[in-house]
């Protein structure tokens, strides 16, 4: 008993439970009007950005970003960091709302051809309590999962067709980065290289800097090495 009590207190499967709550929740939305995506890995070939979850309908693209605290909540659109208050301990954290600003500049990339502001939505889980929330913009909302679904569905006006939702889903799933396909890309980038180094010596091109390789004689013998020595110390 006392272990089952540990993991369910430990952060990570409080994460687990979270994460699983809003996707029961999301689960009430029309499967004909709303695609839903979870737990998505996009790069830009600089940054990642980790999504916890993309709905798509037909009424705008929302963005959500789960948050499993406990305690009070206060925080305001503009500030840096929020607060969280558990008794009398107070911890700060990273404004989500920005956080999810950045997941969202993120996901512009892959929909250029999409002209409306995506939704931003930070979902707290019912272990928290709001308070003293301070949003401006219309299209950041900050609620707890009970309140989700009716969030997204307060958005009325048709932006996209149902044809465009299975366009934009369909290619979303393409651009997540599972772990098997960032390994299989990282594998083939060193391969390449080692090609491309390989294939260069031997036309006797330094691989470092272009410049031609020459033959030298060494302790151990004859080596190859770089003709612009000392500026490159190339050697094979
Ligand atoms: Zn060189």
């Amino acid at each position: 008993m006392i272990i089952l009590a540990a993991i369910l207190k430990s952060p990570s499967v409080k994460g687990f439970f979270g994460e699983l709550g809003v996707r029961l929740a999301l689960r009430k939305l029309s499967k004909e009007d709303f695609q839903t995506l979870h737990n998505i890995t996009l790069s830009d070939g600089n940054k990642t950005s980790q999504i916890d979850h993309v709905v798509i309908g037909r009424t705008g693209i929302f963005v959500i970003e789960t948050k499993n605290y406990q305690g009070w909540i206060f925080g305001s659109e503009h500030s840096a960091k929020w607060t969280q208050t558990i008794y009398k301990s107070k911890k700060r954290f990273q404004n989500p709302i920005h956080q999810n600003y950045g997941h969202i500049k993120m996901l512009q990339q892959f929909f250029p051809g999409y002209q409306h502001p995506m939704v931003s939505i930070v979902n707290f889980s019912s272990n928290s309590t709001l308070k003293n929330i301070d949003i401006k913009s219309s299209n950041v909302h900050v609620l707890q999962t009970s309140g989700l679904v009716r969030a997204i569905l307060s958005y009325k006006e048709p932006l996209l067709t149902r044809q465009a939702v299975a366009a934009f889903a369909d290619h979303l799933g393409k651009s997540n980065i599972t772990d098997s396909k960032v390994k299989k890309q990282h594998v083939q980038t060193i391969k390449e290289t080692q090609q491309k180094t390989k294939s260069r010596i031997a036309e006797n091109i330094c691989p470092k800097c272009s410049q031609p390789l020459v033959t030298r004689n060494g302790k151990h013998g004859t080596f190859k090495g770089c003709s612009s020595y000392p500026k490159c110390r190339y050697t094979a």
